[in-house]
């Protein structure tokens, strides 16, 4: 362990610098083991399809019932389109906030036995978070060209990184763990200076 101010050697117990009369703050930095890719993919299936379901089902009944007394096919693809713009704009909000709905999980994610934990401060991630979080890609998602590229960029990074971490993760201090595992990572954790 080493000093931050002056960089010389200290002793773990050391609250004030010997070197430099520095006042040591100690932060601890708990090593969260990487949550199973396959739990995490699961996870995201399920949050897609609670919404998916209903609005494929609302959309398609809301088709046919329209087709019925309409019968006039401009205005029909106009309500369409109109649907499209509402559902969107419902993903973009609900994706938002998913990660937060169940206090530090999604539905998703808890079925699967997931949560998300700021690292920095190993706090259970907020509702802010959680915008935080997923503001990155949900921006980049509307945004032709730019959200494919976006998308395999993320998939690429995720299977690089060691913890598992997604971009906006990797830059906010965010990592998905698996709950089961949060008893025993207390035991791994060291100390750091800063
Ligand atoms: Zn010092």
């Amino acid at each position: 362990m080493t000093c931050s101010n002056c960089k010389q050697a200290i002793s773990t117990a050391d609250t004030k610098c010997p070197h430099c009369n520095y006042t040591i703050t100690r932060h601890l930095k708990i090593n969260y083991p990487k949550a199973s890719l396959g739990k995490r993919f699961a996870a995201a299936v399920i949050d897609y399809l609670l919404l998916s379901v209903p609005i494929f089902l609302y959309t398609f009944g809301y088709t046919i019932d329209r087709a019925r007394i309409l019968n006039n096919e401009e205005q029909l693809a106009a309500d369409y389109n109109s649907l499209i713009y509402i559902t969107s704009a419902l993903y973009f909000i609900y994706y938002l906030l998913h990660d937060a709905i169940l206090k530090d999980k999604s539905i998703g994610k808890y079925a699967m036995g997931l949560r998300v934990v700021n690292i920095k401060n190993n706090q259970r991630i907020s509702l802010i978070d959680s915008v935080k979080r997923n503001g990155i890609l949900a921006i980049a998602a509307v945004i032709p060209y730019v959200n494919s590229l976006y998308v395999i960029a993320e998939v690429i990074f995720i299977l690089m990184s060691p913890k598992g971490q997604r971009i906006a993760d990797s830059l906010l201090h965010y990592q998905v763990v698996e709950t089961d595992q949060l008893s025993m990572i207390i035991e791994t954790y060291e100390i750091e200076d800063f």
